[in-house]
């Protein structure tokens, strides 16, 4: 039944019938102790596309050689620098061009579409989410509640897992929904679980809460450039994600925002304006009276970080010459793979529990482990080999193997370092 082996022979084998290995060399691996790492972090931090360089030094030179005139005046003019990335995000969102826009940071992007998309009314004031969220996440909706003079105890309800259990069940999160009722303004919850790796059925979730009467937003940090995503036919009404985890654009670089088609031309919608959301052909008569421009780009507030956008750009066309097809289809074998090899070692040692769903539509490539004997020990044990995971206290090892540059073989030598901590630690 199981396609898979525990040798390195068949590693190879499933690393030579890879149409995508080519792509491996598109990027740089950091070295420890003189041997390249296996990476397995690009949860937290995506590799660097080599092409990175050129891109940045294209935009360099245009700045030093024709200063402010590269706003209008070259081969690829500044003033439309947000536009480059339109065609990739789309694609990789499953979205139209006119609800994406590469633009600020994560948590800044967030703010800015809860303003427009938050707006609790009478008895409608509630926010619902994932227990557990990424810290900024919680903030973010703490703050936003506060905003609005409501208290986060009251407003905010976090949906839990069942006792004993690690993810959430569709079921119960449609429950929740249902439950809130006409209570309900939002739902702003991850697309994907940064600790557990359970990605959530995002298509269901807006169909159940758009049947409340509640607008529906994601934020796909983990999920961006991992997980098939299709946006707009889900009827997402908006969602913002970052660009230097699965995509690869650099520490900090420019995050992104979708914003549904049926609020493209919205200008009732609340929102905290700037010059480069107004309409374009009246930027720079620099006058009064915001009016906004159609889709995503009416949220931007300031013209694009070019440097930040060429780095951004190097990764996109890797994405786009891949193609996430492809990409998702590699993803489920590697970490298949992963997941049999984890099993097949850590059989019922106890040493280990593997909390991502073990259905692969519930999941991108992060396998999240559940350390029960050894602690963090393990972990410092497998960066002392070469590998590069990352903890989260108070006891999880995250590892994603990505489809762009890990290999199978990768997978398999990490099942080595596994086998040999394994009889350290229980
Ligand atoms: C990585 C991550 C962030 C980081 O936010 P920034 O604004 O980019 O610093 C926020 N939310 C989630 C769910 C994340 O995984």
């Amino acid at each position: 039944m199981n396609p898979y082996r525990y040798s390195l022979a068949y590693a190879q084998e499933l690393d030579r019938d890879d149409h995508l290995r080519r792509f491996r060399n598109r990027f740089y691996f950091p070295k420890v102790n003189g041997h390249e790492v296996i990476y397995f972090c690009g949860n937290s931090l995506g590799l660097q596309p080599k092409a990175a360089k050129d891109y940045i030094e294209e935009d360099l030179k245009i700045w030093a050689e024709q200063a402010v005139d590269g706003h209008f005046d070259s081969p690829k003019p500044w003033f439309t620098v947000h536009k480059r990335g339109k065609e990739a995000l789309a694609h990789i969102l499953g979205a139209k061009e006119e609800e994406v826009v590469a633009m600020n940071s994560l948590t800044a992007n967030l703010h800015a579409l809860m303003v427009s998309f938050y707006r609790p009314k009478g008895k409608r004031t509630k926010i619902l989410t994932e227990a557990g969220a990424f810290p900024s996440d919680m903030y973010l909706l703490e703050s936003q509640v506060k905003y609005h003079g409501l208290s986060p105890e009251q407003t905010i309800v976090e949906i839990k897992p069942r006792a004993g259990e690690h993810s959430l069940r569709t079921e119960d999160i449609l429950a929740a929904i249902r439950q809130e009722g006409e209570e309900l303004a939002c739902v702003m919850m991850a697309g994907l679980q940064y600790y557990t790796g359970q990605l959530f059925d995002m298509e269901q979730i807006t169909k159940a809460a758009h049947e409340q009467g509640a607008v529906v937003g994601f934020d796909l940090a983990h999920a961006v450039g991992n997980c098939p995503l299709e946006l707009h036919s889900w009827g997402v009404d908006f969602a913002a994600w970052c660009s230097y985890k699965y995509l690869n654009s650099g520490p900090g670089n420019v995050g992104g925002i979708f914003v549904h088609e049926r609020h493209a031309n919205n200008a009732q919608l609340p929102r905290f304006a700037g010059w480069w959301g107004h309409n374009e052909s009246q930027r720079f008569n620099m006058e009064k009276g915001f009016q906004p421009m159609s889709g995503a780009d009416g949220w931007q507030m300031s013209n694009g970080n070019v440097l930040g956008m060429s780095a951004h750009q190097a990764s996109l066309d890797i994405f786009l010459e891949a193609g996430m097809p492809k990409l998702r289809e590699k993803s489920l074998l590697l970490t298949g793979f992963l997941e049999y090899l984890i099993r097949e070692i850590s059989g019922d040692s106890g040493m280990l529990e593997i909390i991502t769903p073990a259905d692969q539509e519930q999941r991108g490539c992060q396998l999240s482990l559940l350390i029960h004997k050894g602690g963090k020990a393990v972990f410092d044990d497998f960066y002392k080999n070469g590998i590069v995971g990352d903890w989260r206290n108070p006891n999880v090892i995250r590892i994603a193997p990505t489809p762009l540059y890990n290999s199978y073989e990768d997978v398999y030598r990490f099942a080595k370092v596994l086998e040999q901590s394994l009889s350290k630690f229980t």
